[in-house]
């Protein structure tokens, strides 16, 4: 009857949605190079214990839908972000808190390990420690109701702890060849026999000098293998010495090497047969202590799952109130209408990038969007100005608010959201038979058929994957289709500044364009998100920044012109 935990069915609707593109693009788990590093789970992971890290997943993967279930957690983040003290004292002890949940699965499944139980004590330890911890501080803190329902499913453990304490030693000993956990005194039998094993090979060694010191053999040795058990062994030059004193004592031949001898004795057959008798006897003592203490524990499973899960909590709301503090976020407030309101929004890993290069630092940006009079803003601007990390960065915010957690801003209030859509730039499947702008419909089509109200969408260029017009064609549908139908709140950048005439005919969309400073022959990205829209692309200034040939930037510049007066179509 023992298992894995149950699974628990989760509704559609108590999770919001990001499909596995969406966590592609917003580099949620792993960077576009596929590395953990520079993923938002990598800012987030101040994690001290596995379960800790495997909640934080969890979590971060699907987040919440339900308003007080958000309220709720983000008390618990609040609780540990204002109490810094209390959070690093906390983490100290989570730090050397093993996994004992695997030792403990393994343990019901299939394996006979001391070193398993051991783990399990030091975690049962750590959790009574996490109960005596907050114990001390109830009367000084006011814990808000959801930790303190946490706290509550810390059991006492109080049989398991004083048997485990009798029972297992923190450090192994030896014992003859033997390694063992079980301290002495815990068993009165396995003491006995360990005795006489020790004493057993005390005479032994006895033996031997006895042996030496009557036959004034000096390099007699008794040894022993797993072949002939215990032997005495003298050299080929001293056979004859000792066998004169066959006479008092009957040395019994056992083998002869190429050099040596071996026999053995009464004597020697004697403690040989106690020796074996006590090891049998302490193998058979330690399985059955093994069995027992692992019944044990197996019949405190709810409560070792239990805590484990407990600390597994703690452990996900320290982290992110620890980087919620560190990385100075705010606490999001999260309602149920329609809005997006960030003021001074920041991308949590272009901004440590950002500013680990340190020659700029990170410019904030707000994002206002609401089902009254701005649902969809569309955003034109030069490459590189910085369209694509404000898109992610408030679908990001999104995902860290719902989940919980505080948001890299300076004030945000969210209207929950069902599901982030995403489609962005060219993510070619071309082992799945799809072409770059096949993907791109399908991600569209997607968005079209599934986004609701409450959904929120990103969308950074579509139609590129096909001729000028026929992209722009598309763009434009899809965006009125969007302002129509779905309503979701939409962040929607594009290269066609033929699109933003949309401001003036669909009266829930507005132009955003990102600054930049246009010197004689060179631009300069502003990274700030404004009002408006981009006069033109900018694309032949990018292509020279980045190195193309001077003759081909000069031949494109003179082209432009001319398919701008339509002179060459
Ligand atoms: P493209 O149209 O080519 O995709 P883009 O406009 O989407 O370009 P991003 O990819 O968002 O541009 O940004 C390009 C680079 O500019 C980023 O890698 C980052 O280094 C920098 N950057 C973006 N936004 C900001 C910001 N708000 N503050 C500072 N630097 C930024």
């Amino acid at each position: 009857n023992l298992s894995l935990k149950r699974p628990i069915v989760e509704k559609k609707t108590s999770v919001l949605e990001i499909d596995e593109n969406t966590r592609k693009n917003l580099e949620i788990n792993k960077s576009i190079m596929g590395e953990k590093k520079s993923s938002l789970i990598s800012i987030l992971n101040k994690t001290s214990t596995n379960f800790g890290f495997r909640i934080l997943e969890n979590r971060l993967n699907a987040p919440l839908t339900d308003l007080n279930q958000i309220n709720e957690r983000l008390l618990i983040t609040q609780f540990f972000y204002e109490n810094s003290f209390l959070a690093s004292d906390l983490k100290e002890i989570l730090t050397i808190c093993p996994d004992f949940e695997r030792a403990f699965s393994r343990l019901a499944f299939y394996k006979n390990s001391f070193q398993d139980l051991l783990t399990l004590k030091r975690g049962i330890k750590t959790s009574l420690k996490i109960k005596k911890f907050f114990n001390e501080r109830k009367n000084k803190h006011t814990f808000p109701l959801k930790l303190s329902e946490i706290l509550k499913s810390f059991s006492e453990f109080l049989d398991l702890d004083k048997i485990l304490n009798a029972a297992l030693s923190e450090n192994s000993f030896e014992i003859g060849n033997q390694i063992s956990y079980v301290n002495y005194g815990y068993n009165l039998d396995l003491d006995k026999s360990r005795d006489i094993l020790s004493k057993s090979e005390k005479y032994i060694s006895d033996l031997e000098s006895r042996l030496i010191q009557e036959t004034n053999i000096t390099s007699l040795k008794i040894k022993n293998n797993n072949i002939l058990g215990y032997f005495i062994e003298v050299t080929s030059r001293n056979v004859d010495t000792l066998l004169k004193n066959g006479e008092k004592k009957v040395f019994i031949h056992r083998q002869t090497t190429a050099n040596t001898y071996r026999f053995t004795n009464d004597d020697l057959v004697l403690l040989e047969n106690q020796i074996n008798t006590a090891s049998l006897k302490i193998d058979e003592l330690e399985l059955k202590i093994f069995n027992e203490l692992k019944n044990l524990f197996l019949d405190y499973e709810i409560e070792i799952r239990s805590s484990a899960d407990s600390i597994g909590e703690l452990d996900f709301f320290l982290s992110i109130g620890i980087v919620s503090k560190e990385e100075n976020w705010v606490k999001p407030e999260i309602s149920n209408s329609n809005e997006l309101t960030i003021i001074s929004g920041r991308h949590p890993v272009v901004e440590k990038n950002v500013n680990l290069k340190g020659e700029s630092t990170f410019i904030p940006n707000d994002c206002n969007l609401d089902s009254k009079k701005n649902i969809i803003n569309l955003i034109t601007g030069p490459n590189m100005a910085g369209k694509s990390t404000f898109l992610r960065q408030n679908a990001i915010i999104i995902i860290l608010a719902q989940m919980g957690c505080y948001v890299p801003a300076n004030h945000a209030k969210i209207g929950v959201v069902d599901r982030v859509f995403s489609r962005i730039g060219a993510s070619d499947d071309l082992s799945e038979g799809h072409s770059t702008f096949m993907i791109e419909m399908l991600e569209t089509a997607t968005i079209l058929n599934q986004a609701t109200e409450k959904s929120f969408v990103i969308l950074d260029e579509i139609g590129r994957g096909t001729s000028t017009l026929d992209g722009l064609s598309i763009a434009w549908s899809t965006l009125e289709y969007l302002h129509k139908n779905n309503k979701s709140r939409t962040l929607f950048a594009t290269h066609f500044h033929e699109l933003t005439v949309l401001e003036k005919i669909l009266p829930k969309l507005c132009n955003l364009t990102v600054k930049i400073k246009e010197l004689e022959d060179n631009i300069i990205f502003l990274h700030k998100i404004i009002k408006g829209k981009s006069n033109h692309s900018f694309g032949i200034e990018v292509a020279k920044l980045a190195g193309i040939p001077m003759k081909v930037v000069e031949r494109s510049k003179s082209l432009l012109k001319d398919f701008e007066r339509g002179s060459k179509i």
